[in-house]
């Protein structure tokens, strides 16, 4: 198994710096891959990455939820959306996504739909390549 990164990833950064096994790319260009991705065939499921996002988008795979309830003001982050969102990562570098949305208080999403994504980025997409035009947000 492999643990996930949602939508709910707006590339804040700070679950790189736990991995052990350095399996966690930001994705390039940020358009089209807006999140940080794990290589699902070297994570380890240690699980360190969890507590370290301050949006609680990491999971193991087979939790997932299909219902992710909002808390409201959180943001998902994915291809199709044209909203904007602005902040600082865990290094002080300023993030800019233009594929966010701002979710309300108990609106309903399912967050299984990201999963495919993570396994994409590593089996048809930039993969680890995109760590050699990282940017810093
Ligand atoms: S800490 Fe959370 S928001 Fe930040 S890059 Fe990791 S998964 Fe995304
Ligand atoms: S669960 Fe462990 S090995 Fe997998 S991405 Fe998170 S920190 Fe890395």
């Amino acid at each position: 198994m492999t643990h996930i990164i949602t939508s709910l990833c707006v590339r804040d950064r700070g679950c790189i710096d736990v991995c052990p096994v350095e399996c966690m790319v930001p994705g390039q260009p940020v358009a089209e891959w807006p999140w940080i991705y794990i290589d699902p065939d070297t994570c380890i499921d240690c699980g360190a990455c969890v507590p370290e996002c301050p949006f609680a988008a990491i999971f193991p795979e087979d939790e997932v939820p299909a219902a992710y309830t909002a808390k409201g003001g959180e943001y998902i982050s994915k291809v199709g959306l044209t909203g904007h969102f602005e902040g600082t990562n865990h290094h002080g570098n300023p993030i800019v996504l233009d594929t966010a949305k701002q979710l309300e208080a108990g609106e309903v999403v399912d967050l299984t739909a990201d999963i495919k994504p993570n396994y994409d980025f590593f089996a048809g997409g930039p993969g680890y390549s995109a760590n050699d035009v990282d940017d810093g947000m």
